[in-house]
């Protein structure tokens, strides 16, 4: 059964954690320049795909918080980005891809996360203070 092979795998993780980071990050260590040329050639051949993956999440993710800009209900997904809603987007140690990935997953809750459309985006960036207009007497309205 494949979900007894998955337990079982994931009890031998567990098991050998140690054993098997440490041989990973030595392998990393001594492949460098082969992985890192791999990785390249891969990423080239493959990026149609790797795009396809990226957006398949996105679209994803899209659906699950709610397939609209919650300030102005624009639904054109080119222009949807996820926004942290108490700040914090820069410090989130997951890219931008991962992000998506664990979400998706389900490792990580989104109940601090909301769409914006990239005008209200830069607007709702503005109103917290992480961009400022330099004009002394400018007002939105
Ligand atoms: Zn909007």
């Amino acid at each position: 059964m494949a979900s007894d092979r998955r337990d079982y795998n994931r009890k031998y993780y567990q098991e050998h954690k140690e054993h098997i980071l440490s041989t990973n990050k030595k392998y990393r260590q001594e492949h460098k320049e082969q992985d890192k040329r791999w990785r390249a050639t891969y990423t080239k051949k493959h990026y149609d795909e790797i795009r396809q993956i990226h957006w398949k999440r996105k679209l994803k993710v899209v659906e699950m918080l709610g397939g609209k800009c919650r300030r102005c209900g624009e639904m054109d997904i080119r222009v949807l980005q996820v926004n942290h809603i108490n700040g914090g987007g820069r410090r989130d140690p997951l890219g931008k891809t991962d992000l998506y990935l664990e979400i998706v997953q389900g490792r990580r809750p989104i109940d601090d996360l909301e769409l914006l459309c990239a005008n209200c985006n830069i607007i709702y960036e503005y109103e917290v203070g992480h961009r400022r207009v330099y004009l002394p007497n400018w007002c939105p309205n």
